[in-house]
Parts: structure tokens; C-alpha cells; sequence
């Protein structure tokens, strides 16, 4: 904890304040008690006049548990001697009063949370599970990838179960927090303490369950907080960025409990809903964005809201800095940079419906068994493609093409590279689909 407020601090504070004041200060917690020991008196007196607001504030954001920092100076025999000292420099920093130790971000509500089909199921069932905690489906378990809303609205639940019952004790926490907490309370043999904060809770709101992988006593410990919380009506909401079942290095207790509840997918938002999450977002910062120009970012930026939140901001800025008004001509200049890196990256997906469109066929056939020349041709073009404009190894290709063999691709991409030579027709179709694909 200490060599993470030191490394803030580095980053923050001039070279020369940060040797003066923070690098002499070294943190004990040998006794259970976490001390800051302060080399002098006076530097002491000069960290808690300037410093200890800010190194409160890490404190709360680091430690879960309500916590006594200790500010001394060192135990040394002459100290000793005039331990009235010791005792009157001894500041409690924080005896943690706070009532809200949730750690919720006010800002991820409902009302702000745009709705359209690739998230309505996920949406719906977070809200009956905020109006029934504990009692609709426990654990809900939400999974999609990066950047689609998981935080947003798990966090969502907990600011209405919040402001519906002022009193329930919640607490949302990354899992790469839970797993730090199950190691200092191993390192500190405070297991008792752990178990007595994490299973009273009334609502359990663990982010990212993925980082629990390969993490044994972490699942353990999380196993018994689950299982007392469960059997109490206790509220456990869970996100992960996959499949239970597709979590390696999880316990399958833990991945078949993931199920007891209700597990629902958060799905990459469509055309619509992107445009809506532009809009939204826009007016939230009182910003007038044309519709036009909302479709243009959202075309171009399609793989998660994180993403097209970030094109936004740049749009914003760049208009700010150059004092134009936002229009299409200034969010194309805007995302110039960013649209470049995007394009040179062709997706499997975008090749495989390219590649359809161009041979009239299925985008169904380029994963389908069959083997008929009219589809087979294509597929053999496309998996070339695949490999020229992509990163993807053989086997990654094979996989996105209905879970063919590595080999199927390198014989693809073998016979497409002699029929370029010796057939003009396919040499043309390559050379149209890659411009198409990289335009
Ligand atoms: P995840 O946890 O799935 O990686 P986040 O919840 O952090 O994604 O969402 C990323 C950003 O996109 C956040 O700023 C969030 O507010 C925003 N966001 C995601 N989905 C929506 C949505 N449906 N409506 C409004 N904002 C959204
Ligand atoms: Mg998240």
C-alpha cells in the first residue's frame, strides 16, 4: 500500500519536496497497527499539515476495512525517554467515520444508462434484482466484453438499492481489490476481521471475476463469503468478461454457483444504440450534436461505448481547442488519428461479411461445412485475406471459420497464392476485396 501512495506522490509532487517529506517516511504495520514513522519532529509536523489529507484519501481508497493510520516517530530508546512525545505526536489519521463505505460511483445510474437491445435483458434484470435484493436471482452474473457497460450497471443496482435503503451495507469492489484483501489479511492473520466485514454485507458488488483465475485461496475465501451471504438473502452480484464455464483457472464450485442465480449477456451495442449513447452523452455535457455527426462517430467506432465515449471527448476537445463549432468536417478531422490505427486493423468478422457480399453468398457459408466450389472458393479467399490483413495465427483463423484445422488454412492461403498467378479472375477479386477491406 505504502509503495503505491510513494509511487502517487513521485508523480505528483516536485523531485525536490518528495525527497524533503515523503521519501524519509517509512511505514510499519508490524503490530497490526499501520504506522507512518517520521524521521523528526519536524518533518512530522510538515507531512500532517500538508500531506495527511491526501494520504487519508489513499488510505480510504485502498483499505476496505475502517482503519487507524498511526503518524510517530520512530521507537527509539531516546524517544523513549520522552514517550509523552511519542503519545502526543501519535495522531490518529483516520479513525474511519464515514458512513458510506461502498466505494459506488454516484455518477452510473439507471437514468443514464442507454438502453437498445444489446443490453434490454441485462438492464431488466438488474433493475428487478435493485428492487428485490436478495430475493429475485442470486447471484446475477453479467458478462460481455470490455467497454460495453458491466461496471455501469452493476453499480447502477447498487445506487438504487442505496437510495432505497440508506441503511444496507454495500460493497462494490474490482476483483483485483478482493484478491489484495485476502492478502493482507492473510499476511496480517486478520482471516476473522476479513470474513466479519465481507459477510455482513447486505449487497456484494465484485467487478471483473476474472482476475480471481488461478487464485486459490482467493476463490476460497470468496467461496465461503458466497456461500454466507447466499444463505442470509444476502444480495451477491457478480460481472465477468466471459462465460462462467469459459473462465480458466476458476473452481468449478465457484463456476457451478456462478449459475444458482441468473446470468445475463451484455452484447456490443448496434448502429442506433451507438448513436443514442453519443447523443445522451452529449447533451449530459450540454453539447449540440448533430445527428449526422453522431452517425459518422458511431459508424466508425463500433466496438464498445468506451471507445465511442473516448471518440466524443476528442471530438470535444479538438472543437474547443480550434474554437470551430462541432460538425462533420471537424469530428473527421478530430478522429483522423484514431480512425488510421482502426482501419489497419481488418476484423476477422468484417472480411468473412466482405467476402460474402462480394461473392453473393451466405456470411453463414464462410463457417458452414459444406464444400461445394461456389462457397469453398470464397472461404479460401477470404481465410488468405485473413491472413494478409490480419494478426491472427492459422489456428485463430481456422477457429473463426467454423473451427477448421490449421492445416485447411494453409492450404487455403497455398492455393490462393497460385491461383493469383494462374487464374486472372481470382487475382482481380483479391486485389478488389483488399482494397475494399483496407479502404
Ligand atoms: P465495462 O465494465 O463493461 O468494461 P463500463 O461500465 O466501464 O464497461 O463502461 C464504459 C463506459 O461506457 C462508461 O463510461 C459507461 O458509463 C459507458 N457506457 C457503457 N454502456 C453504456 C450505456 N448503455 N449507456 C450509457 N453509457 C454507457
Ligand atoms: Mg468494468
Amino acid at each position: 500500500f505504502w509503495l503505491d501512495c510513494v509511487n502517487k506522490f513521485k508523480e505528483d509532487l516536485p523531485p525536490q519536496q518528495f525527497n524533503t517529506w515523503i521519501k524519509p517516511l517509512k511505514f510499519d504495520s508490524s503490530d497490526g497497527i499501520p504506522r507512518l514513522i517520521a524521521p523528526n519532529r519536524f518533518i512530522l509536523q510538515w507531512v500532517k499539515d500538508k500531506f495527511l489529507a491526501r494520504i487519508e484519501e489513499m488510505v480510504e481508497a485502498h483499505f476496505s476495512e475502517p482503519l487507524l493510520l498511526l503518524l510517530s516517530l520512530p521507537d527509539t530508546p531516546e524517544n523513549n525517554t520522552t514517550q509523552p512525545t511519542i503519545a502526543a505526536a501519535a495522531t490518529p489519521v483516520r479513525q474511519n467515520t464515514k458512513p458510506d463505505q461502498s466505494r459506488l460511483n454516484p455518477l452510473f445510474t439507471f437514468s443514464n444508462f442507454v438502453t437498445g437491445k444489446a443490453n434490454q435483458l441485462a438492464r431488466a434484470a438488474a433493475i428487478q434484482v435493485a428492487e428485490n435484493p436478495g430475493t429475485a436471482y442470486n447471484p446475477l452474473f453479467v458478462y460481455g466484453g470490455v467497454g460495453l457497460g458491466k461496471t455501469h450497471l452493476i453499480q447502477a443496482i447498487g445506487n438504487l438499492v442505496k437510495e432505497q435503503n440508506s441503511k444496507a451495507k454495500i460493497s462494490y469492489l474490482h476483483a483485483e481489490r478482493y484478491v489484495s484483501d485476502v492478502v493482507r489479511a492473510y499476511q496480517h492473520k486478520a482471516f476473522d476481521d476479513f470474513k466479519r466485514y465481507y459477510h455482513s454485507l447486505d449487497l456484494l458488488l465484485i467487478d471483473d471475476i476474472q482476475f480471481f483465475a488461478g487464485k486459490n485461496r482467493t476463490q476460497e475465501e470468496f467461496f465461503y463469503a458466497f456461500n454466507a451471504l447466499i444463505e442470509d438473502h444476502k444480495q451477491v452480484i457478480i460481472t465477468c468478461d466471459t462465460f462462467p464455464r469459459e473462465i480458466a483457472g476458476m473452481e468449478d464450485r465457484l463456476i457451478s454457483r456462478f449459475g444458482w442465480g441468473l446470468t445475463v449477456a451484455i452484447e456490443p451495442p448496434e448502429l442506433e444504440m451507438r448513436v443514442a449513447i453519443l447523443l445522451k452523452k452529449a447533451r449530459a455535457e450540454e453539447i449540440k450534436l448533430q445527428e449526422e455527426v453522431a452517425f459518422f462517430i458511431a459508424k466508425q467506432i463500433r466496438s464498445n461505448v468506451r471507445e465511442l465515449e473516448g471518440a466524443l471527448k476528442r471530438v470535444l476537445a479538438y472543437s474547443r481547442f480550434t474554437g470551430h463549432p462541432i460538425n462533420l468536417e471537424l469530428a473527421k478531422e478530430a478522429l483522423k488519428d484514431l480512425l488510421a490505427v482502426q482501419n489497419r486493423q481488418v476484423s476477422l468478422d468484417n472480411i468473412q461479411k466482405t467476402v460474402a457480399d462480394y461473392y453473393k453468398i451466405k456470411v453463414a457459408e464462410m463457417f458452414s461445412p459444406k464444400r461445394s466450389r461456389n462457397v469453398a472458393r470464397p472461404r479460401q479467399v477470404a481465410m488468405a485475406l485473413a491472413k494478409e490483413l490480419t494478426q491472427s495465427s492459422y489456428p485463430e483463423i481456422g477457429d473463426a471459420f467454423g473451427g477448421r484445422d490449421h492445416s485447411t488454412v494453409i492450404h487455403a492461403c497455398r492455393k490462393i497464392t497460385e491461383l493469383k498467378i494462374s487464374d486472372p479472375t481470382i487475382s482481380r477479386d483479391f486485389e478488389i476485396l483488399l482494397q475494399i477491406l483496407r479502404s
